[in-house]
């Protein structure tokens, strides 16, 4: 026997007038409870509307683009019935069959706590750019997968606090800075009025739908995601703790995706508020008058973007000889000729000694050759690298290895000394970044999956999204000289680029390294408006083996053929 029950769209918070989508199912499919029926997408996040129990699509009342609320009929199922009763698919399917987790029971965990023990084929420690890649790949690949991430929310540090938020606070800066140069070509706009409760916004609602959109994600290839903080407690289990309660989980194979966290100095006044780090930046709490940022590298230097726009005055103080240290000094140049004309100060090899909160200001002291003894800031903005956070994960208790910096080492599969224990992104090495974060993810998800993946990626294209952007991928020449290894470079400078001058813009330079006898590519670096687009190509250039030929009889829109192919 079967009988017809209407699905209606359950509670969705307090949101209304919800659009739909996507309608997943059609008419005469058969699902299971728990499948997703449509996606609906708010102003604050995606969010899939599941079958509450089996059966048979019978009518679809909604269609994409409708809009819609609690209560809303999404469409009938034909529901199979046992002894005229409605057969519910969470009483009829245990749960062992529709969670990843194969088991659940309580038992001693052996501190004397109790804890909850669960079993599942992989488990994967971190929600971020890595972890979720990783776990969503195991689980296309047909692995029962559980991802454990301490914060509610998934996106780890890129979409939480770090690429997501400063790109969405970068395209607010270069717009106010594009506004202002149109003055030159006869368009003058008044001055920005910068409303500070309504500036984050467009930053909060990016990171929201992202974040959001995920959690879907996960629902949808059945990744059951658990809050709470995993350490190793053996090689083949985790403890998951969260306020008082704690699951001990069994796992197969494991992918650590723990990540890492900003890079503090001793001794400095991490109590004042006046001091932050990245995500105290991203936070955009004011607008101080003065701000020192601490460190010349990519992070500091868009964060200094970010608050020069806005109209903080902003000076830079780094360590190294030249900003954004490893990157060529050439490409580096156009970007320090620029702002040192809108900062306050660039110290070069120069460091802060002491900082000491005061009623109206951070009092700094310096040690360089062209800086002050002190000097008195609003704020300070911390940015001198991160540290992975493999010392904090029971490493030790699951055999894993994990070096003194706290980097995991792992081999081309990213298989730990554990062979059955997997580590990407952020904590296994240099250089930090989200594309080789989910890049690595798959590699590790895949091998578990029985593939033959290796990483073996010939480069990892690098992007500082400041003002003009700085992209390189591959062989460096600071490298190249380093390390002897033999090159030519062509270069081509962008006032030559119709593209580039028409955009009000020539400080831009592209420049390509290749072998001398083979011709190959080997790196390529481009400093200008747009150039972490315009790396992609020379990345695939790169990764296809390509030479200078190759990229010369490439026929490009105007715009790339200036800027790339004719160097
Ligand atoms: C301001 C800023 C801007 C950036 N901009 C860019 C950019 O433009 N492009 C780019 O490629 N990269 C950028 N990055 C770097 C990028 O964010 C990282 O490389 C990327 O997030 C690494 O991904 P991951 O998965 O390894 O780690 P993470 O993103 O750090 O994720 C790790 C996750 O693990 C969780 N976790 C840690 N320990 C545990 C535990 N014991 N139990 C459970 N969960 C745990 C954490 O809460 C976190 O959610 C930026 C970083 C910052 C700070």
């Amino acid at each position: 026997m079967s009988q017809k029950v209407t699905v209606s769209v359950p509670n969705i918070g307090d949101a209304t007038d919800v659009e739909v989508i996507e309608v997943l199912v059609a008419k005469g499919d058969r699902v299971e409870a728990e499948d997703s029926l449509i996606t609906l997408e708010s102003d604050k996040a995606s969010m899939e509307i599941p079958a509450p129990e089996a059966g048979v699509v019978d009518d679809i009342f909604v269609k994409v683009g409708d809009k819609v609320s609690e209560g809303t009929a999404i469409l009938s199922l034909d529901v199979e019935t046992v002894s005229g009763t409605t057969e519910k698919a969470s009483e009829a399917t245990p749960a062992s069959t529709s969670s990843p987790v194969s088991s659940t029971a309580s038992s001693s965990d052996g501190d004397g706590d109790t804890a909850q023990n669960e079993r599942v084929e992989v488990l994967v420690i971190g929600g971020g750019p890595g972890g979720y890649t990783a776990a969503f790949r195991a689980a296309d690949l047909g692995k029962e997968v559980v991802l454990v991430e301490r914060y509610d929310q998934l996106g780890g540090v890129c979409l939480n606090v770090g690429c997501i938020p400063s790109k969405a606070l970068l395209h607010v800066a270069h717009s106010i800075e594009e506004a202002a140069e149109l003055a030159d070509s006869g368009v003058a706009f008044n001055s920005p009025e910068i409303g500070l409760a309504k500036a984050p916004q467009h930053k909060e609602k990016v990171v929201g739908q992202l974040t959001g959109g995920l959690a879907a994600l996960a629902k949808k290839r059945k990744v059951r995601v658990i809050q709470g903080r995993a350490t190793l407690s053996s090689a083949n289990s985790v403890l998951v703790e969260q306020g008082e309660e704690s699951t001990v989980i069994h796992f197969e194979q494991a992918i650590i995706a723990a990540g890492s966290h900003n890079t503090q100095i001793p001794g400095f006044p991490y109590d004042d508020p006046r001091l932050i780090d990245s995500t105290g930046a991203l936070a955009l709490q004011d607008i101080p008058k003065r701000m020192l940022v601490i460190g010349g590298g990519i992070i500091g230097l868009e964060m200094a973007n970010v608050y020069s726009a806005l109209g903080t005055s902003v000076t830079v103080v780094e360590l190294a000889n030249s900003l954004i240290p490893g990157c060529d000094p050439d490409l580096v140049k156009p970007l320090q000729q620029r702002i040192s004309t809108q900062y306050e100060n660039i110290f070069l090899q120069s460091k802060v000694t002491r900082i000491e909160p005061e009623e109206h200001g951070l009092k700094v002291w310096f040690e360089g050759d062209k800086t002050p003894e002190h000097d008195t800031f609003d704020r300070v903005l911390l940015a001198v690298g991160r540290r992975p956070n493999g010392l904090s994960m029971g490493a030790e208790a699951g055999g894993v290895h994990v070096d003194e910096q706290g980097f995991i080492p792992v081999d081309r599969q990213q298989r730990t000394n554990v062979p059955h224990i997997f580590a990407v992104g952020d904590i296994v090495g240099q250089p930090m970044l989200a594309h080789k974060a989910t890049h690595e993810a798959k590699v590790a998800a895949e091998v578990i999956a029985g593939h033959k993946a290796f990483f073996d990626a010939r480069v990892i294209p690098s992007v500082a999204y400041t003002q003009p952007e700085i992209a390189w991928a591959g062989l460096t020449e600071t490298q190249a000289k380093g390390e002897g290894v033999a090159y030519e470079k062509a270069s081509f400078p962008w006032a030559a680029s119709g593209r580039s001058l028409s955009m009000g813009r020539k400080d831009g330079l592209t420049k390509v390294l290749y072998d001398p006898e083979t011709r190959v590519i080997l790196g390529v670096g481009i400093v200008g408006s747009q150039a972490g687009e315009l790396i992609a190509e020379a990345a695939l250039a790169i990764e296809m083996g390509a030479d200078t030929e190759d990229l010369a009889l490439t026929i490009n829109s105007d715009r790339k053929s200036t800027r790339l192919n004719s160097s």
